[in-house]
C-alpha cells in the first residue's frame, strides 16, 4: 500500500512537470514515504533525514510522507527542522496544496479522499495495484495501522471498475486489489460486498490474473469464497495472516478468531477450491508468548503448509495496548524463535518448489529475466518468480505454460511449451 502511495505521489508530480532524477543531490524535491509498522522502519526515517540535512537549500524541499509522518507529526519538524512538510497517508491526493505551502503538517483524513487513478505512475507494464478500501476498523492490540491510516473508507464500486478497465486498457492484465482489510470492502452507495466486487473485476475482459491483499480471516465469507471458486482468473493463492497459532495469544491480540476457527476457515476455502495455496504473516515474541504458544505457531505452519510466510519479531508501537498485556519476551528468545520458524518454513517452501519440477505451470510474462536477458521472467499463480526460455518476441502480459526443470533457492527455471 505504501508502494502504491509512492506511485500516486510520483504520478501527481509528473503531471505537474516534475521528472525523476537518479541522484538525490540533483533533486529540488525529496519525498520520503515511510512505514511505521515496526520500530526499525521508523528509526530508518530519522537516520535518512540526518543524511539529507546537508542537501537542504532554499530551493530544495524535503517532505516526509506516510505512516511515520502521521504518527510523529510536529515531532519530525522539531527533530529535523530542515524538513519542509509532513504529510500523512490521508493527504496523498492533496500533494499539490501541500507543495504550495498551504499545509506544513497535513495529517488529517479529509472527508473526500481524492484519488486520481489516471495519474498513478505504475512501475510495471503488466501489473496494476488498485486500492479498494483505505484505513482499518480492526483494533489488533499490536498494530499502529488504525492510528496511521484512519477508519475504513471503501471506494465506490464503479470507481474501482473504471480504474481496472483503464489499467487493463494500458496493458496491465494482472490486477491486485489492496486494502488493510481488503475483504471488509463494502460499496458505500449500494452495500455490495467484497465477493461481488471480486466477481465484477474478474469478469472485466482481459483481466488475466486477479490478486488481493490483505484478507482478514474474520472477514472471509461465502460470497468471497464463491467468487474465487467461480473465476479461474482469481489467483488460487490467498494471503491470510494468522499472526499466531495459539488461541491465548490470538485473544490477547484481539484478532477476533481462535486457532480452531482459523483452521476451519482454511478448511472451508479448501473444500470449495481444492488447489488453493496459502501464505501468512506471523508475529513471534508477542507479550506473554510462551514456548508452548510458539510451538502452536510451528504446528500450524506444518498443518497449513504455507507457500510463503512473512514473520516478524513483535515490535512495541506507541499508543497500542499490547505492551501492557503480558510480560515482554526476551529479545534473544524472540530472535531464536524467529530463526526456528524460518528454518521450518524454508523446508516446507523447498518441498513445494521441488514438487514443481517436471510440471507445466501457468506463468504471466513480465519481461526479460534480470540475470539472463536472453530468458523471460514471470510469476506463477502462487507468486514465485520463474525464469524461462521462450520466444523473445512473446508479448508482455501473455500467460504461458512453462515446464519447470529446476527449482532454485527462491525461484524456478523452465521452458515455455506450446
Ligand atoms: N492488515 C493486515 C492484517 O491485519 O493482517 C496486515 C497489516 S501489516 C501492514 C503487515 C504485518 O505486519 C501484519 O500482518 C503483522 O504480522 C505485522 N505487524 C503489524 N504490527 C506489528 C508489530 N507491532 N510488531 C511486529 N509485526 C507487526
Amino acid at each position: 500500500m505504501n508502494d502504491l502511495d509512492s506511485q500516486r505521489l510520483s504520478g501527481s508530480l509528473k503531471l505537474r512537470g516534475y521528472r525523476r532524477v537518479d541522484d538525490e543531490r540533483k533533486a529540488d524535491l525529496i519525498l520520503l514515504n515511510t512505514c511505521s509498522i515496526r520500530e526499525k522502519a521508523e528509526n530508518k526515517v530519522y537516520s535518512r533525514l540526518g543524511e539529507l540535512r546537508e542537501l537542504k537549500r532554499d530551493n530544495v524541499q524535503i517532505g516526509v510522507c506516510g505512516c511515520v509522518a502521521q504518527q510523529e507529526g510536529e515531532r519530525i519538524l522539531a527533530r529535523a527542522p530542515w524538513v519542509d512538510f509532513v504529510m500523512g497517508p490521508g493527504n496523498v491526493g492533496y500533494l499539490e496544496q501541500v507543495l504550495a505551502g498551504g499545509k506544513t503538517i497535513a495529517i488529517d483524513f479529509p472527508e473526500d479522499r481524492r484519488y486520481d487513478y489516471l495519474t498513478v505512475d505504475r512501475p510495471s507494464a503488466t501489473k496494476a495495484q488498485v486500492t479498494i478500501i483505505e484505513g482499518c476498523n480492526k483494533n489488533c492490540t499490536f498494530c499502529i495501522v488504525p492510528t496511521t491510516r484512519g477508519r475504513e473508507v471503501s471506494r465506490a464500486f464503479e470507481d474501482v471498475l473504471d480504474e481496472v478497465r483503464a489499467a487493463v486498457a494500458s496493458g496491465r492484465v494482472e490486477i491486485e486489489l489492496l486494502g488493510q482489510t481488503v475483504n471488509a470492502y463494502r460499496c458505500p452507495a449500494s452495500g455490495r460486498d467484497f465477493g461481488a466486487l471480486l466477481s465484477a473485476v474478474a469478469e472485466i475482459e482481459h483481466v488475466r490474473r486477479l490478486r488481493f491483499m490483505t484478507s482478514h480471516p474474520a472477514e472471509v465469507n461465502d460470497s468471497m469464497i464463491a467468487a474465487m471458486r467461480d473465476h479461474p482468473n482469481i489467483s488460487r493463492y490467498l494471503h491470510l495472516p494468522v499472526q499466531s497459532g495459539s488461541s491465548k495469544i490470538l485473544r490477547r491480540m484481539k484478532r477476533l478468531y481462535t486457532r480452531e476457527k482459523y483452521v476451519e476457515i482454511i478448511g472451508r476455502i479448501r473444500a470449495a477450491i481444492p488447489e488453493i495455496h496459502f501464505s501468512t504473516d506471523i508475529i513471534v515474541g508477542f507479550p506473554g508468548e510462551t514456548e508452548e504458544d510458539f510451538q502452536e505457531s510451528l504446528r500450524l505452519i506444518e498443518e497449513v503448509q504455507y507457500g510463503s510466510l512473512f514473520a516478524f519479531k513483535y515490535s512495541p508501537r506507541p499508543g497500542t495496548p499490547a505492551p501492557r498485556i503480558g510480560p515482554p519476551v526476551d529479545d534473544d528468545v524472540a530472535t531464536e524463535r524467529l530463526t526456528r520458524l524460518f528454518e521450518l518454513h524454508e523446508r516446507i517452501k523447498q518441498q513445494r518448489l521441488q514438487s514443481y519440477r517436471g510440471r507445466i505451470l501457468p506463468v504471466l510474462v513480465e519481461g526479460p529475466s534480470k540475470h539472463d536477458p536472453a530468458m523471460l521472467s514471470g510469476r506463477t499463480d502462487d507468486n514465485f518468480v520463474v525464469n524461462f526460455v521462450a520466444d523473445p518476441a512473446t508479448p508482455l502480459g501473455s500467460m504461458l505454460g512453462v515446464r519447470i526443470d529446476q527449482a532454485q533457492h527462491h525461484t524456478l527455471r523452465g521452458e515455455a511449451v506450446a
